[in-house]
């Protein structure tokens, strides 16, 4: 295909490569770090999304010299008072999976009426001249007193979209979560922007 445009994500994560790829669609060709042959984990010790994002996104763009992006997400859980927030991905500790966190959840809710909840997610965007722009997007949702569906990652099971019928992110087709999510709508800010950065 001629005059795609290449950018890097900064990411090793295979669920939200494929979820981005299927987002920017065929207008631009998602390159993760692992198709650059990069195995290096980034750190992500900010002490806010938006500083972890830029950091990933300067660590790639310093070292390859090119188009490049980074996304952070967080989910803050009201009555946890933000929490996890930056910290969303070792809630449960620096080595604990998915499902380690999601355990802590629901057991940090267990009882808990108040289930209003929000996933944010920080894009850090670096053009080939080194210029970074941000981009934000939320989903607002509760959280489910048990897991629910198979599709997606992370937390989807537990996370009940507030724009949407009921189900969890896990019971929705890709297409519906990337509609109404937060990543989905950083994304769709992203591609607006590189449309009418096209020359
Ligand atoms: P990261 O910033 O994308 O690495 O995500 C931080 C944490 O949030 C990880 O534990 C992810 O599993 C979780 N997470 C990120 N995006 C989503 C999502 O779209 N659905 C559910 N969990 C997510």
């Amino acid at each position: 295909m001629e005059n795609v445009r290449t950018i890097v994500f900064a990411s090793h994560n295979a669920h939200k490569v494929a979820e981005l790829r299927r987002i920017c669609g065929e207008r631009f060709r998602v390159l993760s770090l692992s198709d650059m042959g990069c195995d290096t984990d980034i750190p992500e010790d900010g002490a806010t999304l938006a500083e972890n994002a830029e950091a990933k996104a300067r660590w790639v763009y310093e070292r390859y010299g090119c188009e490049c992006f980074a996304d952070d997400t967080g989910l803050e859980v009201d009555a946890l008072g933000g929490a996890p927030g930056v910290h969303t991905a070792r809630f449960a500790g620096p080595e604990c999976d998915s499902r380690a966190n999601v355990d802590l959840l629901l057991e940090r809710l267990h009882g808990v009426a108040l289930r209003s909840a929000r996933f944010r997610t920080v894009i850090a965007h670096i053009d080939a001249d080194g210029r970074l722009r941000r981009f934000e997007g939320t989903a607002e949702g509760s959280i489910a007193p048990g897991r629910r569906g198979e599709a997606g990652f992370g937390y989807d099971p537990v996370f009940v979209p507030a724009e949407g019928d009921g189900r969890s992110f896990a019971e929705m087709a890709a297409d519906e979560k990337n509609a109404i999510s937060h990543r989905g709508r950083a994304t769709a800010l992203l591609i607006d922007f590189l449309q009418s950065s096209l020359i």
